[in-house]
């Protein structure tokens, strides 16, 4: 190799020594008869100056932006006047250039990079991961895979891979199928999970299993989803619950350490999900910041106001002072988030004014004394049937960090449990129970006797979601082993003994063959990777993602194929798409 030293890797000890360097020209200005090049690799990037009169000079006046060339000279600091402190102090003296490529005209510029439309970056995506904020992202990601490998490998983890080309595991979306050609009018689907497989390494006594798996759900896209995607996926036999989080919390804190020297502090805090929803109005709650709720409900209930007096639930949130602009975009935000509307009030003195005042005067002074809200300060309330209500405000929450900048006063990363999930949740579209999480996931035993009742809603699961300043970044549940405590789920979920057994029959069958109690947890690795590099969408922390309609606008998938690939697998396709 004819390279001596990657760009980023040159130190002040290299100076005065001849080096040479490959990659790309970042850019080219020719000034008072020199060329000025800056060179740029993978972990850096260099000034490059050509003297009229060197043999390198020819060569070099060939470059343009984005040439690959090799540069051979001398490495030494910039003269005194040009130096500010740091590596920029020093530039390469060119002996020799040689161009190793040439290239078009890039379709952007580089350096506009965040401000390009986002198709054309997707669209030339080996172009965009040129500039060095991917590569930062795509090498905080890799870091991250290294730091979690050592940690699992330490614990004893077994890293397993489980099959792509499989039958379907329920977590709620769509399969993605893909036809069989040797099986005829048959499927396979690709994993939304890992889950039987995992759990069936547990029955197989591998103790510890971990594995980066990629996973596809066929659902809606939005910036922090992508229809493949890549779960850190992981399960422990002989375990309970606080020791499944006691491992993930040392190995979250590994991750962070190695990776971005940040400690974060342990052990995370927890907080059951009745009291995530009605504190904050989410199951993933930010809570870099404060800004609780306060319960009302009983100060109206079948009081004057009518549109608080039967309401279920009356959440109220104390706000700074707010114009009329900014109450009707929160109200906005609020009825997008299903709440019927925003009441406010604004203190003044003892009382309100603003808003529903007129309705409150009753209320005031204890309003004021529950919420503590500032001389001017606003409050928000929702109304209605709870999910809802608490929903919404906490969507108004979110919206209140926004335009107040409210996490920036709190850690810059904030990991906490919620626990305590219900184990089903009543789907009104259907008018029946389904799991919450999947329906493997084991129910708190002293809730075991509320199945079949009119309580069902109350039985609290096994699960637990790992929030990172406000996303869910992983989520688990210690599993139901007993093949009897099995069949109660997929009951209480209407699914009748075939329909279990045509579906997950062979893992109903596994489950027979002496499972060991256990319980896991995966990460949505990519998320976990937005949120550590204060990137906005997981696009940006995938090197090749689909944009937002799940496009590939580089490979241009998905495509239509070519008839006898269609044949082969018994398919035609009915839809017209002229
Ligand atoms: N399979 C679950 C999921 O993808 C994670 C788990 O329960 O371990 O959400």
């Amino acid at each position: 190799m004819k390279r001596t030293a990657m760009i980023g890797h040159l130190t002040p000890a290299h100076a005065g020594q001849t080096v040479t360097l490959q990659g790309w020209v970042n850019r080219r200005r020719d000034l008072g008869g020199l060329i000025f090049l800056e060179l740029r690799d993978r972990s850096g990037l260099v000034q490059v100056q050509v003297e009229p009169d060197s043999a390198a000079f020819a060569d070099a006046d060939r470059l343009r932006a984005e040439y690959v060339a090799e540069i051979e000279g001398t490495y030494q600091a910039r003269p005194e006047s040009q130096r500010k402190g740091g590596l920029a102090d020093f530039e390469v003296i060119a002996t020799r250039v040689k161009v190793l490529n040439t290239a078009k005209t890039t379709p952007f510029e580089l350096e506009k990079g965040d401000s390009v439309a986002e198709d054309i970056r997707l669209k030339f995506r080996y172009l965009d991961l040129r500039r060095p904020e991917m590569q930062r992202n795509l090498v905080l990601r890799s870091k991250a895979v290294a730091a979690v490998t050592e940690y699992l490998d330490r614990e004893g983890f077994v890293q397993v891979e489980t099959p792509m080309l499989t039958k379907s595991t329920p977590e709620g979306a769509r399969d993605f199928l893909v036809p069989s050609r040797q099986n005829p009018g048959e499927f396979y689907a690709l994993p939304q999970s890992p889950q039987l497989f995992k759990q069936m390494l547990m029955i197989a006594g591998y103790d510890r299993y971990y594995q980066l798996a990629r996973c596809f759900r066929d659902e809606d896209l939005r910036a922090d989803r992508q229809p493949d995607f890549t779960q850190l996926d992981m399960e422990m036999s002989f375990v309970e619950l606080d020791d499944v989080l006691s491992t993930q919390e040392g190995l979250m804190a590994h991750v962070f350490r190695e990776t971005m020297g940040v400690d974060l502090p342990l052990p995370f805090p927890r907080m059951a999900y009745m009291d995530a929803m009605n504190l904050y109005g989410s199951d993933k709650p930010d809570l870099r910041f404060d800004l609780k709720f306060t319960e009302v409900t009983d100060l109206f209930q079948g009081g004057e106001f009518k549109a608080f007096a039967s309401a279920q639930a009356v959440k109220v949130i104390a706000a700074p002072e707010l114009t009329r602009k900014q109450i009707d975009e929160l109200e906005r935000i609020a009825k997008q988030n299903g709440a019927g509307g925003l009441a406010w009030l604004k203190r003044d003195g003892d009382g309100f004014t603003g808003g529903i005042s007129k309705f409150v005067t009753a209320q005031a002074a204890e309003l004021i004394a529950r919420t503590g809200v500032a001389q001017g300060g606003t409050l928000l309330f929702t109304a209605g049937e709870w999910k809802k209500a608490v929903g919404a405000l906490g969507a108004v929450r979110l919206a209140l960090r926004d335009l107040f900048d409210l996490a920036a006063g709190g850690p810059q990363f904030h990991v906490s449990w919620v626990t305590e999930f219900p184990q089903l949740e009543f789907d009104d579209e259907s008018g029946t129970w389904t799991y919450m999480h999947h329906p493997f996931t084991a129910p708190h035993p002293d809730d075991l006797d509320l199945f079949g009742t009119d309580r069902q809603g109350e039985i609290r699961a096994q699960a637990y979601d790992l929030v990172l300043n406000g996303f869910e970044v992983g989520g688990g549940s210690i599993r139901i082993h007993d093949p009897a405590v099995q069949a109660k789920m997929f009951q209480a979920i209407g699914f009748s003994a075939e329909q279990a057994r045509d579906k997950f029959g062979f893992f109903m069958d596994a489950l027979e063959y002496g499972t060991p109690p256990h319980g896991g947890i995966a990460w949505g690795f990519d998320r976990l990777i937005m949120v550590m590099s204060g990137a906005t969408s997981i696009r940006e922390v995938i090197a090749f993602p689909k944009n937002n309609r799940g496009v590939d606008l580089m490979a241009l998938a998905p495509s239509p194929v070519e008839p006898g690939q269609l044949a082969d697998v018994g398919l035609s396709v009915a839809l017209d798409n002229s």
